[in-house]
């Protein structure tokens, strides 16, 4: 009988818990290596756009999170300065009927909660907790992963889905930095009775400004308002990629805002700043036994809140390829050729999008007025949006 293959991931995020289920329900045999003490995600929200729910069908926790999510019903631009607002587009009966599935916004804790009740419900030991990884080594034979506590894991394959800052990286590619963008995203969750009636609606808003902009939606079946708000020509000095920020700091660098993005504000409890970063885009995410998924290899701006939504489909697509070919290095490099030309073109689509959300034209409202209804008229947002939508992980040829 063919031994099982042991597979190590470095990482559990939603891209490492997603791959264990993956790799488990096809009855490959699966240890994950997470550094923090617990799983845990920020506080935060994150959108999960059609093709996420699709890959997250199957992996079998679609409906589970659907339960705790909200559907967005439709998404909007705002002028920064007015308020003006314009509707892009239907996201919710109108997503089902053309993608055949919903555009949802979460709380991020609760995705990450029912990916790993679903990996422990697979493998109730899989997830090792307090496990740092430090780099890892391989040759023909296996692969091994070495943890800071001095421990080496021997394995068949490694993944590395530790994240934008990953430690496997550099270890199969050699070093090279996480660059800062310029850009910081000021987060925040704001208790939505807070908040007055007007804000109460099932919409995912995109004010964009000159220089900035801001998303919020609600989460948590609407009891909180999910506020990420970014700005260009920021310095970045802490040795962390996350700081608390004062609600001053924040309502300073947003003063010029809309009253609407002030009275959020008014009511949000805390606030805390990331600098928004990318890496260099690789020319090849696997090596021999190992490879990479998520952020690790397809760091992106969150303009196109597809980041984690590509990391689940790595999980389906990687899966898939280890067990339909039984080289290893041949399925790693599948995996490879299939993913990153997609994956690619979401990191680059993703930066354009700062010019669109940020541009000078925003700065008068009659330029805006043009500006906002050619690039956000009803063709060039299936142009950008279509190919990211229809993207079904589990039938892609691989
Ligand atoms: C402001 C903002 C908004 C976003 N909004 C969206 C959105 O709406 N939709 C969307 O799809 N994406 C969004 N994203 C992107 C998304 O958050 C990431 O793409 C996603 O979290 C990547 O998942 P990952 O598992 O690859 O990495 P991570 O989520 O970073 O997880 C990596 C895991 O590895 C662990 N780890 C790290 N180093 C080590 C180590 N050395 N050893 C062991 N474990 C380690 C970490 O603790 C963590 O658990 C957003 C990002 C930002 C910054």
């Amino acid at each position: 009988m063919m031994k099982k293959l042991k597979i190590l991931i470095a990482g559990g995020g939603i891209g490492g818990l997603a791959a264990a289920i993956a790799l488990l329900k096809r009855g490959l045999d699966v240890e994950v290596y997470e550094q923090a003490g617990e799983l845990r995600e920020i506080g935060a929200g994150i959108q999960i756009s059609p093709n996420g729910n699709r890959a997250l069908q199957a992996l079998g926790v679609f409906d589970a999170l659907q339960k705790l999510s909200c559907n967005a019903d439709a998404k909007e631009i705002r002028l920064w300065n007015t308020g003006r607002t314009w509707k892009l587009f239907d996201l919710g009966a109108e997503a089902v009927r053309k993608y055949g599935f919903p555009y949802m916004t979460v709380f991020r804790p609760e995705l990450l909660r029912v990916l790993g009740d679903e990996v422990r419900r697979l493998k109730p030991d899989a997830i090792h907790l307090g496990a740092r990884s430090i780099g890892m080594s391989q040759n023909a034979d296996g692969v091994t992963l070495e943890l800071a506590d001095g421990r080496k894991i021997l394995g068949d394959i490694l993944i590395g889905a530790d994240g934008a800052h990953t430690k496997i990286r550099p270890a199969l590619f050699g070093a090279d930095e996480t660059l800062f963008s310029g850009m910081v995203a000021w987060r925040t969750l704001i208790p939505m009775d807070a908040l007055p009636e007007r804000f109460h609606r099932s919409v995912a808003v995109n004010w964009v400004g000159p220089g900035g902009h801001i998303v919020h939606y609600p989460v948590q079946s609407g009891k909180t308002m999910n506020f990420v708000g970014t700005l260009e020509g920021a310095t970045w000095a802490s040795a962390q990629w996350s700081s608390p920020a004062t609600l001053k700091e924040c309502t300073t660098a947003f003063a010029s805002w809309h009253e609407d993005i002030h009275t959020m504000l008014e009511h949000a409890p805390s606030v805390t700043k990331w600098a928004l970063c990318g890496r260099r885009l690789l020319t090849t995410w696997s090596k021999g036994r190992a490879t990479l998924l998520g952020d690790a290899c397809h760091t992106t701006l969150p303009f196109l809140a597809q980041g984690a939504v590509h990391t689940i489909e790595d999980a389906v697509v990687l899966a898939r390829c280890l067990e339909k070919y039984a080289d290893v290095p041949t399925a790693l490099g599948r995996y490879d050729e299939v993913r990153r030309p997609r994956a690619h073109r979401m990191v680059k689509g993703a930066a354009e999008n700062t010019s669109r959300f940020h541009n000078p034209a925003l700065a008068d409202p009659d330029d805006a007025e043009a500006f906002v209804s050619r690039e956000w008229q009803s063709q060039a947002i299936s142009d950008r949006y279509d190919w990211l939508f229809t993207y079904d992980a589990e039938r892609v040829e691989i």
